[in-house]
């Protein structure tokens, strides 16, 4: 049964909770971006101010063994500050029993890299690359065994199980789903992921119409999943950036040196007609942005996306693309937006990308709900000093695309069982 945090009695109690940490550090192993620490802590504040004790375990990096480079006690100084409370550090997150047992209410307790632990993962580790099927089955099966007693000593520690890693939801990991059975009265979602979970809800289940996505980025292949869930799901259907190519490719069009995936113009021209099936209205892009070469000083020039010369690539979307999606932005109620429509790493080419952030912004001053999810976009706004005139910038890019595609996601199912 799932409880809501909110309501739980974290009086006397131990609560270990699934975090997100796994934040940039430099080679001073500093943290040059501290979003995902901060953005647990009204979670393992509520858990304090409840009367409660935490343990808080996380990944950092992907070490395929135990490796200092990647300990958690870099961060341990910083979560305590930011918390306001000392925090103790675990050395070995197999082996806190006594840390675990002893700790008080108020108290803090931060595990070691769980990833130290190929258990976590559930992934065989150190298999010779010549391995036959036979040894890889057998390390398989071993791991997954010896993943029961991993996940048993991690339940073993606390009273309650808090889940508030959204960045991690999409994986069936010990600690962000299997645990989860050890508490079947204890279990439930952090503020962050509930979060996440009412931002999707929004969109794929309670969407005010006209609703409209907004899909961009560079590869169809990484976006097919999402683009036919919201076939069924939504009136508008932008599709620019990159990926934008193949689908004018498939038509018929001419678009120079553009990227674009030959291979999947069939199943472009599919979701197409699919669209026209179901009354959904597709808006591609009319008129690119070309350039001469990926790079600021290159010449570039506003040709038909149709009609693109040899020798020049589409890296952003032209005025008369924006002002189509613009009218299509502003008369939507709900607004999903994946993946940049140009190359926006590249100021020159950043303009397209800027201006459905701005029409975003303008659209939900007016009312409308907008969700910023699962790609590059999220980069985008943040960069752009837009995520705060947006209703919602989610913090998973991998977990928060499988959403869309409309997988209920091995974190959140855990949950909810
Ligand atoms: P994604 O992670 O799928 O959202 O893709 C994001 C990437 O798509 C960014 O790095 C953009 O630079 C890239 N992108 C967007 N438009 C284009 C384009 N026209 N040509 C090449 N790359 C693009």
């Amino acid at each position: 049964m799932q409880q809501f945090i909110d309501s739980y009695d974290f009086t006397g109690k131990k609560a270990i909770v699934r975090v997100d940490f796994n934040v940039p550090l430099n080679e001073n192993f500093e943290i040059t971006d501290d979003t995902r620490i901060r953005a647990a802590l009204p979670t393992l504040k509520k858990v304090l101010a409840g009367g409660g004790a935490l343990i808080i375990m996380s990944h950092l990096g992907r070490p395929k063994k135990v490796d200092p480079k990647f300990s958690l006690k870099h961060i341990l100084a910083h979560v305590s500050e930011l918390l306001g409370v000392p925090v103790q550090f675990a050395e070995d997150c197999q082996k806190a029993q006594a840390q675990a047992a002893a700790l008080k209410p108020g108290e803090v307790l931060l595990l070691e890299n769980l990833r130290y632990y190929a258990e976590e993962e559930g992934k065989p580790r150190g298999l010779a690359e010549d391995a036959t099927d036979e040894e890889k089955k057998a390390a398989k099966a071993a791991v997954k065994a010896s993943q029961k007693e991993f996940v048993k000593t991690l339940a073993s520690y606390a009273d309650c199980y808090i889940n508030d890693a959204f960045g991690t939801a999409h994986r069936a990991h010990a600690s962000t789903a299997l645990i989860a059975e050890y508490f079947p009265n204890d279990k439930m979602f952090g503020y962050l992921m509930e979060g996440e979970i009412k931002a999707i809800d929004n969109v794929l289940k309670n969407a005010q119409r006209p609703f409209t996505a907004i899909i961009g980025g560079s590869k169809v292949s990484s976006k097919l999943a999402v683009l036919e869930n919201m076939l069924e799901k939504v009136d508008n259907l932008i599709i620019g950036g990159g990926m934008g190519y193949t689908f004018i490719k498939a038509q018929g069009g001419h678009i120079g040196n553009s990227l674009h995936e030959d291979e999947l113009m069939p199943q472009a021209l599919e979701i197409l007609a699919k669209a026209k099936e179901k009354g959904v209205n597709v808006y591609l892009s009319v008129q690119t942005l070309v350039a001469d070469a990926f790079s600021q000083d290159a010449n570039t020039q506003v040709v038909p996306s149709n009609e693109i010369p040899e020798g020049w690539e589409g890296v952003d979307a032209g005025p008369e693309s924006l002002a189509r999606w613009r009218d299509v932005i502003l008369n939507s109620k709900t607004i999903l937006w994946n993946g940049p429509v140009g190359v926006f790493e590249i100021e020159k080419f950043a303009q397209g990308t800027l201006q459905i952030a701005k029409d975003l912004a303008e659209a939900t001053e007016k009312g409308a709900y907008s969700l910023v999810g699962g790609g590059d976009s999220v980069a985008a706004v943040t960069q752009m000093g837009f995520s705060k005139k947006v209703s919602y910038v989610s913090t998973g890019g991998g977990a928060m695309l499988e959403a869309l595609e409309g997988k209920l996601l091995p974190g959140i199912a855990a949950i909810l069982e």
